[in-house]
């Protein structure tokens, strides 16, 4: 549904800030491609425009793929901006720009409904999810567009059911330009793991769309030119297990309607591999990838952060039993946690090796506000400044430096390229070999596809294969994969590989920030206000 009962007509500039450099935005990968600029498109701001009244008039700029121009501010009557803490120097910057055009500018999502504090500049706070705050927010537009005298804070009570969700307005949004596609199921974790925001600020209790506004919303996607893969932003994809096994059966059907023009990938909780009914099911509608947070395979620590479910099956086997359903597991880790000893970065190497993970998010800890682990720690006066240089915001219990640099000879040694490709090549042979065969789908064998796989192709065989400094391995994984004429997952890999390789030399020797989550001002950021 949209806002309804609004007579004035506006324009709205809906803003979403730059990403600062980070491992889990693929940059690297970009210049191989035939022209992705950005991740993935924000859910929360294309949401916001399609819920805006129908007669008010919405134009959409993500800052990652070009930036606001005078013109687009001139046109403006008001600006919106959503992000995460990552970008909140960003997200100032934009309010900065549009202020000098005097324009009110509102701000929303998880970044701000945290944390606040953080954003004195905006004229109007947006805290919580879609509701009553954002009918009061289009409301009180409608009534004068201009700045308010004083900043106003609108908090939602009253969340709209997702079930009323519009469909985010993709169309808006350049979606051949990202990296991967979204889509959004369900919100929430009934988990309660100590360094997550997660269940405080969207609750234990997943909330969820219908399996028919998914299936709406896929059509949307594949319309908007999205042929690639899908990933499914839930917070866990089996927080309500009942609602994934209900979704599914949809997703299956749709997929062999449409020849199975996407693949899935999605994020849940290890102990999804205690459930070979979903599994199965996930096989079907071809998930190709799960995002995992194992944090850590010591159980001393995963007990201390309350993140025990992990420990349901043991981790190396549960890791096996995705992969035998045809599913690459992408693993988040934590270093820095109270319970890691000197040995630590040693064990999580031979865990690397174990599990035989091509993509592990190897971060330093980071107290994210509203976490339990913020509260411990203030309580315990353990939360330092990490804007002057620090890579975390945690008083670790080991020396910094020996943190720091645990971090980066892990990052070294995991993203070698030869072991990485290693990895890739076991998944090619156990993982992606279970994967059901999928017809070539209309989308896949059209001129403008096959164009697209040339030319990314040309890009990684010149860039890597001729000029790159790691084409023996590079050459080694491919001349394997050009023999099972396997070329999507010759050129998936590569441009991950890429990604994962370049991120992880400039970590190793400092240029890279530790901690996905750390505000920590980059090149790639504007100046704080
Ligand atoms: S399982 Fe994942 S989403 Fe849920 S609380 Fe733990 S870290 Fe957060």
């Amino acid at each position: 549904m949209r806002a309804e009962g609004i007579e004035t007509v506006r324009r709205i500039l809906c803003v979403f800030p730059r990403y600062t450099s980070s491992f889990g935005t693929f940059e690297h990968a970009y210049p191989l491609t035939d022209g992705v600029q950005a991740f993935m498109p924000p859910q929360g701001l294309l949401l916001i425009a399609a819920y805006l009244p129908e007669n008010w008039q919405v134009r959409f700029i993500d800052e990652n793929i070009r930036p606001t121009t005078k013109e687009d501010f001139e046109w403006a009557e008001a600006v919106f901006v959503s992000g995460m803490h990552i970008q909140r120097h960003q997200m100032n910057d934009i309010c900065r720009r549009a202020h000098a055009f005097d324009l009110a500018v509102a701000i929303g999502g998880p970044s701000v409904s945290a944390c606040p504090d953080y954003y004195p500049s905006f004229d109007y706070l947006h805290v919580g999810e879609l509701g009553d705050a954002t009918n009061e927010l289009i409301a009180r537009l409608a009534r004068d567009p201009s700045r308010p005298e004083r900043q106003v804070v609108l908090k939602t009570n009253d969340r709209l059911p997702m079930t009323e969700f519009p469909i985010p307005a993709y169309e808006m949004a350049e979606m051949t330009k990202y990296f991967l596609g979204s889509i959004q199921y369900s919100s929430g974790c009934p988990y309660q793991c100590e360094f997550c925001d997660i269940p405080g600020l969207y609750g234990r209790n997943p909330r969820l769309k219908s399996p028919e506004q998914i299936i709406a919303e896929l059509d949307k996607l594949r319309e908007c030119g999205v042929t690639g893969s899908v990933y499914f932003v839930d917070d866990n994809f089996i927080g309500n297990r009942k609602a994934a096994l209900d979704l599914l059966p949809h997703l299956v059907e749709w997929q062999k309607k449409t020849g199975y023009v996407m693949r899935l990938a999605c994020e849940a909780t290890l102990n999804i591999a205690k459930r070979p009914e979903i599994l199965e099911k996930m096989r079907e509608a071809y998930f190709v990838t799960v995002f995992c947070g194992i944090e850590t395979p010591d159980p001393d620590a995963l007990k201390a952060m309350h993140k025990d479910h992990n420990m349901m099956v043991p981790i190396l086997e549960g890791i096996n039993t995705i992969n035998s359903y045809g599913m690459e597991v992408v693993s988040g880790i934590i270093m820095g946690l109270d319970t890691d000893k000197p040995e630590t970065g040693k064990a999580l190497l031979q865990f690397v090796e174990d599990s035989q993970i091509p993509l592990l998010t190897i971060n330093l800890l980071q107290a994210l506000p509203q976490t339990p682990l913020w509260d411990r720690l203030e309580r315990e006066g353990r939360l330092v400044n990490d804007d002057n240089g620090r890579d975390s915001n945690v008083e670790f219990l080991l020396p910094y430096d020996q943190v720091i640099d645990s971090w980066r000879k892990c990052m070294e040694v995991a993203y070698e390229p030869e072991k990485l490709f290693a990895r890739y090549q076991y998944q090619c042979d156990y993982t992606y070999s279970q994967r059901i065969k999928v017809p070539v789908s209309p989308e896949q064998k059209s001129w403008t596809n096959i164009k697209r796989a040339l030319i990314m192709l040309r890009n990684i065989f010149w860039k890597v294969g001729v000029l790159g400094d790691y084409k023996m391995a590079f050459w080694k994984f491919a001349l394997g994969r050009l023999r099972h004429g396997d070329i999507e997952g010759l050129i998936g890999s590569s441009l991950i590989a890429h990604h994962l390789i370049m991120f992880a030399r400039a970590a190793s020797v400092g240029q890279q920030n530790a901690s996905n989550y750390s505000i920590r001002l980059r090149e790639a950021s504007v100046p704080a206000e």
